[in-house]
Parts: C-alpha cells; structure tokens; sequence
C-alpha cells in the first residue's frame, strides 16, 4: 500500500485557515475525529474524486448523500449547462419547479403540494412551523442521534457533527430555544409514550425514518407501529425526515418501506443533484397553510432556483430510468459480508447497520439500534480504519457516525475493488 503525498493539501489547509473557520464550511470536513490532513478537493468525475495533491479516491462521501448518480453525470451536466444558459434566478415560478414538483408529488403518497427551499435544514425549519400551525400546538418530540439540520430547537441531542465534537448541543442557542423540544429514544416506543403522557401539547414527532446521523439505524416494525398509535391517541403529527433517505432507498421515500405514514415530509440532498434544494410536502390541508394560501409564512430570494431544479429533475428522471435500487441493496449486502467476515478473521468487534444504498459498520460489540448503542463503537478503531482506506485511494466519511453511501458511478469491477480494500483494511487493524 503506497502512502499518499498531501504537500498541495498541507498547504491549501494552512491557508484555508486564514480565512476559513478550522479551514471548512461545515464541521465535519475538518476531520476532526479520524485526525490528520483533511482532504481539499480539485475535482470529481464519476466515482472518482481527486484531492489537489492528485491523488484519486473512490467516493462513498458523495457530499454526505446527494451524489447518488456519482459527480458530473453526463445528464445532469447537460441539464444544468441548458439551464444556466437560461439565466440563473427569476424571481418568479418556471416550468422546472413545476415539473420537479408533479415528480415528487407523484413519489410520495403522503406529499399534495410541495415548497421548495435552498437546504434540509430550511425544509425542516419550515416543516415544524407548519406542524405548530396545524396543531396549535408548541412541543417537538425528536430522537437522540437523529440530526435534522441547524435550526436552534432541533439541536438536542443531534447526531453525527456533535457526536464527533463531543458536544453536548451548541452555544448561543437559549434555553428558551430548546425548552418545547422533547427528546427521546430511537427504537423506544416507552420513551415517546412517557412524553406523551407528561405534555399535552406536542404538535408533532420528527424522526429519520431510518436514522443515517448516528450512524445507519433502521427502525423496528413495533416501534414504527406504536408511533402511530401514539401520535393518532395524542392528535400529534408525525414528520419524516426523509432529507437524506429521499430516493435513495427506493424511487420515494424510505418511510414506505418501513411503514411509517407521515403527515409532513422534509427532502434535500438527492432532490437537488448537488446543488442547495429543499422541499417540504404534506397532504393539502397542511400545505395550503402556508402563504400566500394561508397564515404560515415562509419565502425564499432563490428557492426553487432553476440550475438547481434542472439539476434535480435531470438526476431524479434518471434514477427512475435506472432504477438501480435493488442492486444498490444486493451491494450493501455483499459490503456487510466481506465486512463481518474480515473482522470475523481478524478478531475485531463489528457490528453492521444497512438500509438500501447506505451502509455504517460500527466497531461495535453489541448490536446498534439507538444513539447509546451507537456511542459504544470504538472511535479509535475507525480512525485507523479510515485512514488504511484513504491510503488504498477509498474515501469514506471521516465520522464512525457517519453512513457510507453508493452511487450508480460504482461499477461492478470498481466495487469487487472496494471489496478487497475493505476486506484487507479491516484485517490491517490487528496488525
Ligand atoms: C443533511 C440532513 C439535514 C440538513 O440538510 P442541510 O442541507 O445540510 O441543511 C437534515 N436532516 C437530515 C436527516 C439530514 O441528513
């Protein structure tokens, strides 16, 4: 295994620093908790991408989930380049809104109408002020590890970027902020049912229909089930957040193969191909609430801005055309095997969590079904393991609680490649 050069890098870091807090636009790029260079990035192609140093990397990153058909697809490029050559902003509707709005809609039982915003975190900003809107009601219910963007109320007990910092939320949110947010446990229906009973005024529950921010944590059936008893016994809505599952389990979202019926969905990532799309959808007497139709106003200069509904048009029309989701879970799978039976060889700890196209192997002894599960992982290891996978040219995300994710760029000589990385990554881990 050749070491890779990172002079270009060291350097593009010291002076990101400069000007850049900790040199990155969000935390996690930092890698602060697999330590050492981060990478900085030239370009990317397909499965591939390559930091300034040259260096190549098969990508499970894929800017933490919206790269699904892998970078630059041919399709998607020429859809954004005709965009763009249309202008860039109007101010006013186009017919890519419109027609990424019909797909949507048409995707997702539960989703009428939709709005557009610029990210997941808006989506789900505007989905709890819809909920508090059509409930009258003020409380929150959200899980430990489930991370549901920025937004101050929902930064309790949030996952991966905080999990990794070892932060117990964030500063400069107020108490006050936080004081009609409820938190429980994934996987525990006990946990939600005691909320219930000490607070009647919950407007809605929120939660990852497969939880990708602590890690991959699919729910159980019991658990999916008693949450709609509960939220049908106290009148309270159930929000998926569907930002990083959206299409990428199935064309929809994951809640349906899980069998959860919610009331208001949040999308993001994949919708936008890689550019800043949200949507927020719900059936119509939730979604015409909002303004101008009704009393909950939100707005937006570049919501539904036009490259990037082209972009998200292009990507979700070839996603219906691949249809690639039964491979992508036969794929994660066979990456569960290989994983288990390289730790089985080497005596490491593993336990495996896999939802369609994302994959998180936690080095773990006990099975991972919660954030406390979740935490038991051996931190350390990952890092080591990381860092043996950058070497062999594979880019993982620099978090133990971060999914890895598939791509249709992934083919099949490339993945048997990835196979065997893993496979002697993981067995390097003892040695
Ligand atoms: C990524 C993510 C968000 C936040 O989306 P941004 O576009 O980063 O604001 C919200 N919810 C979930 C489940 C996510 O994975």
């Amino acid at each position: 295994m050749s070491k890779k050069e990172f002079t270009r890098s060291a350097a593009a870091l010291e002076r990101a620093q400069q000007v850049l807090v900790g040199g990155v636009n969000s935390p996690v790029r930092a890698f602060a908790s697999v330590g050492g260079q981060p990478l900085f990035i030239e370009r990317a192609r397909g499965a591939w991408i390559t930091d300034v140093d040259g260096n190549d990397y098969l990508d499970l990153v894929l800017s933490y989930g919206p790269m699904i058909l892998g970078h630059g697809h041919p399709a998607v490029l020429q859809a954004v380049e005709q965009a763009v050559a249309r202008g860039f902003s109007y101010g006013a509707t186009a017919e890519g809104e419109i027609a990424l709005a019909e797909m949507i809609v048409a995707a997702f039982a539960p989703i009428d109408k939709v709005r557009f915003v610029n990210s997941g975190t808006e989506a789900v900003l505007s989905a709890i002020r819809l909920a508090r809107a059509y409930t009258g009601k003020d409380k929150i219910i959200k899980f430990a590890g489930c991370y549901h963007g920025h937004m101050d109320a929902l930064l309790v007990a949030a996952g991966s970027g905080l999990a990794t910092l070892s932060l117990p939320g964030s500063r400069g949110v107020p108490q006050a902020a936080v004081s009609n947010t409820l938190v429980a446990n994934y996987n525990d229906a006990d946990s939600v049912a005691r909320l219930l009973t000490q607070h009647d005024d919950v407007a809605a529950i929120i939660l990852e229909p497969v939880a990708g921010n602590m890690g991959v944590v699919p729910p159980t059936e019991d658990f999916i089930a008693a949450l709609h008893k509960l939220a049908r016994e106290h009148e309270t809505l159930i929000i998926a957040d569907e930002v990083m599952t959206g299409f990428r389990a199935q064309f929809g979202g994951a809640y349906e193969l899980v069998g959860l019926q919610p009331d208001i969905v949040c999308l993001g990532k994949v919708i936008g191909g890689g550019f800043p799309v949200g949507a927020y959808g719900a059936r119509l007497d939730i979604m015409d609430l909002v303004a101008p139709l009704g009393p909950v106003y939100q707005a937006g200069t570049l919501s539904g801005n036009p490259v990037a509904m082209a972009a998200g048009l292009a990507t979700l029309s070839e996603l219906q055309r691949q249809n690639p989701y039964k491979k992508f879970a036969e794929r994660t799978a066979a990456l569960k095997d290989t994983i288990e039976q390289a730790a089985g060889k080497a005596g490491v700890a593993v336990t495996v969590n896999a939802f369609g196209s994302m994959i998180s192997p936690f080095f773990a002894a006990e099975k991972v079904v919660d954030f406390a599960t979740a935490q038991t992982s051996d931190r350390e290891r990952y890092a080591t393991f990381f860092w043996q996978m950058i070497h062999q040219g594979v880019f993982l995300p620099p978090s133990q609680f971060e999914a890895w994710f598939l791509s249709t760029a992934l083919d099949d000589e490339l993945f048997a490649g990835l196979q065997e990385k893993t496979y002697r990554a993981i067995l390097n881990l003892t040695k």
